[in-house]
């Protein structure tokens, strides 16, 4: 119930524009956001990679109107790789297609989406591509099975969900092929006629493609802070003996820091997925929308003299 109240206000362009004017709410989004400009997020950035931690850059944004500001996204994802090989950053880059002129046309946000693979390829870097909502699947698969054919499985990878009936089917062909895959269990309201509405299912999903990555040999991401997901995965490698080199475990800044310092002092890989801009609303309802105690963590923090 509480999921969907949150998912609903996220798309809320009302409430949008008055968070993102608001002082408060603009406080308590640095809990998931690590700076308006990529300059801001650098102390983050550095703080993670002297952990031993890896880090994936957002540019928050998504659902852009206008072609002007797919291409300023286009630009501004070049400069985060940029930014990443000049300052010796351990990092790669994470980017949405409907940030990138999704809805303005397939072959544009193909044609922008190109220009950043190319320069990941270029920079010996990587490119991530988040998923979405189901009605931008295909088409965010499309995408970024047409850049794997360009730029190949070293610099481009996508994003699967498991909450979805579909992604064994999506793993297996992403996998056929090559792909790298970020599992994660998904963060948006879908219908019963497409994911599955019971979380003990979407877990269930969760391990059973993690499995399947696993066995690829492929080096893949495990995106989750659910302890038992995690388990059920160390476990998994320790029995097929897969090197923990072999994958890694990924995180969303500012959660669960605890977890991301223990399995990196276990040896395993982490990457945390750093998002920084100011178009933080969908991206922190969202967060709110997975635990809605954050809600009264935030209230208590915020009136905390
Ligand atoms: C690196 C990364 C990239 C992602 N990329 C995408 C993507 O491209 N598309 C997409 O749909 N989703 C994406 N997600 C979000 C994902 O789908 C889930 O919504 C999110 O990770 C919460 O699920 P969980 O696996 O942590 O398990 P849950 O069962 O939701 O949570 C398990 C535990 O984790 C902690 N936790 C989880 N969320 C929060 C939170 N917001 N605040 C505080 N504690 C929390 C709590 O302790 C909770 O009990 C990504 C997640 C990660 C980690």
């Amino acid at each position: 119930m509480l999921r969907s109240f949150f998912i609903t206000l996220s798309k809320s362009t009302a409430l949008r524009s008055f968070a993102m004017k608001n002082a408060l709410a603009q406080r308590a989004a640095r809990r998931f956001v690590s700076g308006l400009t990529l300059d801001e997020a650098f102390p983050a950035i550095r703080e993670l990679n002297s952990k031993g931690i890896q880090v994936t850059m957002d540019f928050l944004g998504e659902s852009v109107t206008t072609q002007p500001e797919a291409l300023a996204a286009a630009d501004e994802a070049i400069r985060i790789l940029e930014f990443i090989a000049s300052r010796d950053i351990r990092g790669n880059v994470s980017v949405k297609l409907t940030q990138l002129g999704l809805e303005l046309g397939q072959e544009f946000c193909r044609d922008n989406v190109a220009r950043i693979a190319a320069k990941a390829q270029a920079l010996g870097n990587f490119l991530r591509i988040d998923m979405e909502d189901t009605p931008a699947t295909d088409r965010t698969l499309e995408i970024f099975h047409a850049m794997l054919e360009r730029v190949g499985p070293a610099h481009v990878g996508i994003v699967l969900q498991s909450y979805l009936y579909r992604t064994e089917g999506d793993a297996a062909e992403v996998m056929k092929r090559g792909g790298r895959i970020r599992l994660c269990k998904g963060a948006y309201k879908e219908p019963a006629a497409v994911a599955f509405p019971r979380k003990t299912d979407v877990n269930a999903n969760f391990v059973k493609v993690m499995k399947m990555m696993l066995d690829s040999g492929l080096y893949h991401g495990i995106a989750t802070h659910d302890e038992a997901m995690i388990r059920a995965t160390k476990a998994y490698a320790e029995e097929k003996k897969i090197d923990r080199r072999k994958f890694e475990f990924q995180m969303l800044y500012g959660i669960r820091r605890d977890l991301q310092e223990q399995l990196v002092g276990d040896g395993w890989n982490v990457r945390v997925y750093v998002p920084y801009g100011d178009q933080w609303y969908p991206y922190y309802m969202r967060r709110m929308a997975e635990r809605p105690a954050n809600v009264l963590f935030i209230l208590k923090n915020l009136f905390r003299k």
